[in-house]
């Protein structure tokens, strides 16, 4: 049963936030950054809405092999305990990206319904404290130099929160279009590393913003598609080889600014379908390993080009469901290793995007819940 059209070419405008491990190897200065605190435009929002309501997917069965169904209550423990914990070896890992921490803990809750549980006023004086009142852009903790990636962040969680009226917009926005180059590519902060990744980043954040207005899109567009490959996927620069994640920041950024017709549906699509493994899991590139966090990269991008119908998504689903600590909650890369928040986002995040019951529906090109996203660009 295809669904066409969701992401029709009409309209630029989505979400979100990408992972820590890919890409980020060669490049120092991103070496702590998770990609993209991902999730515009470029597809329409009526259509994926009516995808959203319409599909004729059928929900996985509640009690899928070993794990049983999705530990709602135990996950959103777990990411309340994260944040209370301040001296053990997750708190320690997390300390210079905890912005980002933030938008995947507080996103994962809001999709399971629990964001009730967080004290929106102490979220919002602390996301403000990150702030470099110089630049405008936000840093991955007090004190910490500003970057694209986390003052993504700190827009999607305030978007998040309803409390967008708490930033000086115009500062932010500058602070972010002031970090595009002649050629229309990102820089991620004043160093200058430039990488697709913080093309989607930008043009999410200001899309949220709604300052779009204050860069050069097509430029930012002609140099994303400067960076397609011969087997339909992206790179992180022009030649850059293929990855799951990367192609998620591009379609993204693509499907933001309206552009989505510069992907070759079938081509990609046919290499991200081939992600799938054995074990239900995707990867993120051809002989690597499963990995939850590619549920939603791989699924995500499908759904932006109309080919999401093209996987397992009952297989997919299972592996998701394998990879959860049901004693203590919180879900790992794959299964029966040790859970972290980054990961617990994108498996609850990817059975969101399989519309797994329960859960709230979330916007595949904006990473925020479509209701979210709807209150931006629908009620300004
Ligand atoms: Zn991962």
């Amino acid at each position: 049963m295809t669904k066409k059209g969701q992401y029709g070419t009409q309209y630029p405008s989505f979400r979100f936030s990408p992972p820590q491990h890919w890409n980020h190897e060669n490049s120092p200065s991103s070496s702590a950054l998770p990609i993209f605190s991902l999730p515009c435009f470029p597809f329409s929002l009526i259509s994926l809405v009516r995808f959203l309501f319409t599909s004729e997917y059928e929900a996985p069965p509640a009690s899928p092999d070993r794990m049983g169904e999705l530990a709602v209550e135990k996950h959103a423990e777990y990411i309340l305990s994260v944040e209370k914990r301040k001296d053990d070896f997750e708190s320690l890992v997390m300390e210079h990206l905890r912005l980002n921490g933030a938008y995947w803990g507080l996103t994962t809750l809001d999709i399971m319904h629990k964001l009730a549980s967080v004290n929106p006023d102490e979220v919002v004086t602390w996301i403000l404290s990150c702030q470099d009142k110089e630049s405008g852009g936000f840093g991955g903790n007090v004190g910490h130099d500003p970057h694209v990636l986390y003052t993504l962040s700190a827009v999607q969680v305030l978007a998040l929160l309803d409390r967008l009226d708490a930033l000086d917009v115009n500062k932010v926005s500058d602070y972010v279009a002031g970090l595009q180059n002649e050629d229309g590519s990102f820089a991620g902060d004043i160093w200058g590393e430039i990488d697709t990744r913080f093309s989607y980043v930008a043009i999410c954040c200001l899309s949220l913003l709604h300052r779009l207005n204050k860069i050069n899109v097509e430029k930012a567009v002609d140099y994303i598609v400067s960076c397609k490959n011969l087997d339909g996927g992206f790179g992180s620069i022009p030649g850059g080889e293929s990855h799951a994640g990367q192609i998620f920041c591009c379609v993204g950024a693509l499907a933001i600014t309206g552009s989505l017709h510069h992907v070759d549906r079938d081509l990609l699509g046919w290499w991200l379908c081939e992600r799938q493994c054995k074990d239900g899991g995707l990867n993120g590139r051809p002989e690597k390993l499963t990995d939850v966090c590619y549920s939603w990269w791989v699924l995500s991008s499908l759904i932006m080009i109309d080919r999401v119908h093209w996987i397992d998504k009952n297989k997919l689903s299972k592996f998701i469901l394998n990879c959860q600590d049901l004693e203590k909650g919180g879900i790992s890369d794959r299964p029966d290793n040790a859970v972290d928040v980054f990961h617990t986002y994108f498996g609850v995040a990817g059975l969101s995007l399989m519309e797994y019951p329960g859960l709230k529906p979330i916007d595949p090109a904006y990473a925020l819940p479509v209701d979210v996203v709807n209150r931006i660009f629908f009620q300004k």
